[in-house]
């Protein structure tokens, strides 16, 4: 374990299973300095036990870093969940997680993830009130997404200043993935003025932009080459590559998909071609931050003022990095990671 290669000082990590319930979990605590670990129920099929313990280590290490950089008095967790098959998860299993959760007495705070929905998050709670994200009508404040997607306005609108235009009007987006987050976040640009290329594998969401919001439409394969002022990537992650850099033609790049970069030489890569990348988990922050106010009971004004300032978590980003002449991407891990220290 201390020796598997997600593994990063992880201050717990749960082998919880039910045999009777057909449970087997793995719950990870990265860090709790800045507050208690929260983070989502991932349940998947996956290949083998190291697949699940590589998510867990990895999916809550970044959580660390989202939460910090959001400066929410949280930490990084995750949990995972195992399953033979999908949608295979039953009742008893989500007891069985609120059971493990429970023993960890408020250090992991858990939430619905891919696999997993607010009704489940129901069946946890019998036995542990660290749960967030429920739906309005179980006592929660429902879907975080147009959260995620006014954080990611902020964001573009941050990135757009830092390179040199005064406001979003007239600037050019090219929008990749019009699902919850992408629509969102388009619907706000084209009230701000920005002009809209839009791409998704839904022809149904690209008609609906291109009546709705005036959007143009553009082929999947292609959208990551239009000539624009800024790329916003809202879909799958690793979107930025060996393959896509080179072909971009923006000056930014700014959006909510979780994972942009393949691997930390596409920072660089960016870098090197001259345009600036808004770090992903500064952007969109908004679904973690709404999830943290339902949990600390925050008033709507106070999850807005947070969410506002993902733009000057932004510009201090950009300030370093072109101080240090390094990758917004490290800038932005090095400034979390000092939030999340232990002195
Ligand atoms: P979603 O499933 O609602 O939307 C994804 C959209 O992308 C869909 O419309 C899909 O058709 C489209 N798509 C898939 N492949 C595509 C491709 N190759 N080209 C163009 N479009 C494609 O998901 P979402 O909730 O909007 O999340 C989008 C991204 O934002 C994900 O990476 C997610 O992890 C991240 N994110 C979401 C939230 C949130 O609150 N929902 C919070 C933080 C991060």
């Amino acid at each position: 374990m201390f020796h598997h290669p997600s593994f990063d000082a992880h201050e717990r990590v749960l082998f919880a299973s039910d045999e009777t319930a057909g449970f087997r979990a793995i719950i990870a605590v990265h860090n709790t300095v800045r507050g208690p670990a929260l983070g989502g129920c991932r349940v998947w099929t996956y290949a083998d036990d190291d697949a699940a313990l590589t998510d867990a280590l990895r999916l809550s290490r970044g959580m660390s870093y989202k939460s910090a950089m959001a400066d929410l008095p949280l930490g990084g967790g995750k949990s995972v969940m195992i399953v033979k098959e999908r949608g295979a998860a039953t009742p008893a299993m989500f007891e069985a997680l609120g059971r493990a959760i429970a023993d960890l007495n408020g250090r992991y705070i858990v939430a619905e993830d891919v696999g997993s929905s607010p009704k489940d998050l129901l069946n946890v709670r019998r036995h542990t009130a660290h749960v967030t994200g429920l739906d309005p009508e179980d006592g929660g404040r429902g879907d975080p997404s147009p959260t995620t997607s006014r954080g990611v306005f902020i964001g573009v609108e941050a990135t757009a200043k830092a390179v040199g235009f005064s406001s979003l009007e007239g600037v050019h987006v090219a929008v990749q993935g019009l699902g919850n987050v992408g629509y969102g976040l388009a619907r706000h640009l084209r009230d701000a003025g920005a002009r809209l290329t839009v791409a998704d594998i839904s022809s149904e969401r690209v008609a609906m932009a291109e009546r709705e919001l005036g959007a143009k439409a553009a082929p999947v394969e292609a959208i990551g080459e239009v000539e624009a002022d800024i790329f916003s990537p809202n879909a799958l992650g690793a979107g930025l590559n060996a393959m896509t850099i080179p072909r971009l033609k923006v000056r930014a790049v700014a959006g909510g998909a979780n994972n942009q970069l393949a691997t930390p030489a596409d920072d660089e890569a960016l870098r090197e071609r001259g345009i600036l990348y808004a770090p992903d988990y500064v952007l969109n922050a908004g679904g973690v931050i709404k999830m943290a106010g339902e949990y600390y009971r925050w008033d709507d004004a106070e999850v807005d003022r947070r969410v506002d300032g993902i733009a000057d978590r932004l510009s201090e980003i950009f300030t370093e990095a072109a101080r240090t002449s390094r990758p917004t991407g490290e800038v932005a891990d090095r400034l979390a990671e000092a939030r999340f220290a232990r002195h």
